[in-house]
């Protein structure tokens, strides 16, 4: 149901309180930090994001960390903050949920459940936020091939919901001196098999601040429908992904940069 080969033309998923359009002429920019922190940090962040142009807010509240010992997010309070983020600024919020047990709770409070690398081929969520009433954005798989990724989407739709962005963020290669390996070539390959919107986010893509922009403008001239982005106030002292979180100010000088590079292949940031 993914397929090119049975829907030609391409699907719009609308998110957020002004129902923004991914998949349309406009590019759709997400940012937010890695993970929620507190009510300042939220509120700040989001602020900015509304100020350069974004229509989604991103921020962790179940975070699925490597080590049991990293912080492992705010949780029901950080969903609480997302959701007073969203009144404050009308950005769509974008949030993981890493459990089929709170699938219903993510929903109370989110515009957008995030299904993250780790939990690409986790079946029984994918059937659980099939059933769900909000968009899924459907992260890779650490190592999963385009095929067994769209496979992932096949469930989420096969199971009621045909809401579905696909985001490319990374694979795990020999290469070392990235966090992993962003292959832009997805982007236009995954477009010429399936008729789902196509995100990159060149943070976990790189894992380092400064090749996030250029990677950002590298994805919207190869045809991204949009970008999600880590971005944090004070980056240094992020409880997690700060060395990949660019500032609000270094977003503000991307979009602009954006907007020229969508022009030139006639769209709009
Ligand atoms: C995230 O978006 O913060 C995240 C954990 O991403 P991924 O699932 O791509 O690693
Ligand atoms: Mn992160």
């Amino acid at each position: 149901m993914a397929s090119t080969e049975v829907k030609k033309e391409r699907s719009q998923v609308k998110i957020g309180p002004k129902q923004f359009p991914v998949g349309g002429r406009k590019i759709a920019m997400i940012a937010g930090p890695c993970a929620v922190e507190n009510e300042d940090q939220i509120f700040r962040i989001a602020e900015a994001v509304r100020q350069a142009g974004g229509v989604g807010l991103r921020g962790g509240a179940y975070k699925p960390r490597t080590s049991p010992y990293s912080f492992q997010g705010l949780q029901e309070e950080g969903l609480k903050l997302l959701a007073e983020a969203r009144k404050r600024t009308d950005l769509a919020v974008v949030t993981e949920v890493i459990s089929v047990e709170t699938v219903d709770l993510v929903c109370e409070y989110t515009d957008v459940l995030q299904i993250g690398a780790r939990n690409m081929q986790h079946y029984a969520l994918l059937e659980a936020v099939g059933k769900a009433d909000k968009p899924v954005l459907l992260k890779r798989g650490l190592s999963s091939t385009l095929d067994e990724w769209l496979l992932a989407a096949e469930y989420i739709i096969n199971a009621g919901n045909p809401n579905v962005i696909l985001c490319e963020r990374g694979i795990r290669t020999y290469e070392d001196y990235v966090r992993n390996t962003l292959p832009l070539a997805a982007v236009p390959a995954l477009q010429a098999r399936t008729h789902l919107p196509v995100l990159v986010d060149p943070s976990h893509g790189t894992g380092h601040a400064y090749l996030v922009p250029p990677m950002c403008r590298a994805a919207i001239a190869a045809g991204a429908d949009g970008l999600i982005v880590e971005c944090h106030n004070d980056p240094e002292h992020a409880l997690s992904d700060g060395a990949q979180s660019i500032t609000p100010q270094a977003l503000l000088t991307l979009m602009g940069k954006l907007k020229r590079i969508a022009e030139a292949i006639g769209k709009e940031a």
